[in-house]
């Protein structure tokens, strides 16, 4: 279940250049950047390299691109930078803007944790807090890159890095040098053990596996007992033992996202759309849960299983000439929905630090800079998403009783100073939404 989109091999706007905007002290140092895989941060990469004038070739193996037909929560820390990158024009019409988060009791769906989103955190962060599906935003982010010039070789497989010169090296035996190379290949990354050298403690499995799947709304709406979850754009998570159900409507193709996490000790071999075995395995793992939401699940029709892997906590970035971004660099469990956006702040850190020299012999300086940075916040939010799955996942009991307790206030419209419910958390907000974030970003 991908969806995919051809012709980009012979897409006239590759070999065009819209005007770059001067590197931030107006000098105009062009560096001439490989970056290897063309998934959401490879993409972003791109275009916040290609906006400070640089000369971008993205090299991604696969012969088309694609994305996973699912949507993302885009938070306003990513979203700002989005903007600030011009992906609003090519973004705006597929985007939704959730008005509220209710997290909800497994059993009973009783609300017992309530965030306002929409015009209150927009304002209060400067930018929305948009969710849409994965294959827009990836395309959005390809259009705007080929507007700015970025060049993208698709069915180009790297199978070596020289981090020294730098160069990589293409399964057809091509090698090609630059000033600097990305290596944004993703969670199974080979560019990472060069990076990390021994220290490399590959990605592990966590013991959680997410079924990914999508629900028609005109189907929703004819059932009473399910169409009030439609009446205004939010998120809905229900919370119960080691498991939980993030969901949220994606208006530009009118289906309801849904994620449902829970506990998987297989070696992941089994996952992927199998979707004859993966619905019942869904039904039964939810049994029992709140009748309004096994309606819903009802209604899936298909659904692809991903293990949730997690990366160990991110201690470097860069070595020589070769730096890691995005997944291949920090995966982490999606339980606070960050992990697109911390390939949103690198690639702006990268580009800003980057923006800062006058000549190439600077340019180890710029990483050491963007890596001391990018590393503590990544490890930030790598920790935090592991403390939020705790919090979700409390079996019923005193600890659950106290968690619902404390966010008790929020649901009552009260006034808080603090939530377990990081969406709510007026600290957590600051650290993960604000602009005094430490992420790197001025
Ligand atoms: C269940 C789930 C929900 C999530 N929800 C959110 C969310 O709501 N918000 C959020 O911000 N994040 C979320 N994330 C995280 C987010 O999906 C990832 O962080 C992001 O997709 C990683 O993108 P990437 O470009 O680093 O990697 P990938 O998407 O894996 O892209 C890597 C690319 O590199 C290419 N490649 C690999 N090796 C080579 C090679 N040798 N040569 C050339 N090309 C190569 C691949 O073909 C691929 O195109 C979620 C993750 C999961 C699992």
């Amino acid at each position: 279940m991908v969806i995919s989109y051809r012709g980009y091999r012979d897409d006239p706007r590759l070999k065009t250049r819209s005007s770059p905007e001067p590197a931030s002290n107006g000098t105009w140092i062009s560096l001439n950047i490989a970056v290897v895989g063309a998934g959401i941060c490879g993409l972003v990469a791109a275009v916040a390299l290609a906006r400070q004038n640089h000369t971008i070739t993205i090299y991604e193996q696969s012969d088309e691109l694609s994305e996973v037909e699912t949507g993302i929560q885009i938070p306003p820390n990513s979203a700002r930078l989005l903007l600030k990158l011009g992906l609003g024009p090519y973004l705006q019409n597929y985007v939704t803007e959730p008005q509220q988060m209710s997290m909800r009791r497994w059993k009973s769906g009783n609300v017992i944790g309530y965030t306002r989103m929409g015009t209150e955190l927009r304002k209060q962060f400067e930018a929305p807090y948009w969710v849409v599906h994965r294959g827009d935003y990836h395309k959005a982010l390809h259009d705007l890159a080929v507007d700015l010039g970025v060049t993208i070789k698709l069915g180009s497989k790297v199978v070596s890095y020289d981090s020294a010169a730098p160069s990589i090296s293409l399964e057809d035996g091509q090698i090609i040098s630059a000033d600097l190379v990305i290596a944004a290949d993703g969670v199974l990354s080979k560019a990472r053990k060069i990076v990390l050298g021994d220290a490399d403690r590959p990605p592990h499995l966590t013991g959680f596996a997410a079924y990914h799947a999508v629900v028609d709304m005109d189907r929703m709406r004819e059932d009473p007992e399910i169409s009030w979850l439609l009446e205004k754009p939010s998120l809905n998570l229900w919370v119960g033992d080691n498991r939980h159900v993030m969901s949220y409507p994606l208006s530009s193709d009118k289906t309801f996202n849904m994620v449902l996490s829970h506990p998987d000790n297989s070696d992941g071999t089994e996952c992927g759309d199998n979707s004859e075995k993966h619905l019942p395995d869904m039904q039964e793992e939810f049994a029992g849960w709140d009748p309004v939401l096994m309606k819903i699940i009802g209604l899936i029709d298909s659904t692809i299983k991903r293990p949730l892997y997690s990366g160990s906590l991110t201690s470097r970035l860069v070595r020589g000439k070769l730096i890691i971004l995005g997944d291949a660099a920090h995966s982490m469990l999606p339980y606070m929905s960050q992990g697109t956006a911390m390939d949103v702040e690198d690639s702006v850190a990268l580009a800003q630090s980057l923006s800062r020299i006058t000549a190439k012999s600077q340019i180890p300086l710029a990483l050491s800079i963007f890596e001391t940075v990018r590393v503590e916040r990544a490890v930030q939010v790598q920790e935090a998403s592991l403390l939020n799955g705790k919090i979700w996942h409390f079996p019923d009991g005193p600890v659950q009783k106290a968690r619902d307790l404390a966010m008790m206030p929020e649901v009552k419209g009260q006034s808080f100073s603090h939530s377990p419910n990081q969406w709510s958390d007026p600290t957590t907000q600051m650290w993960s939404y604000g602009k005094g974030n430490k992420s790197g970003m001025v």
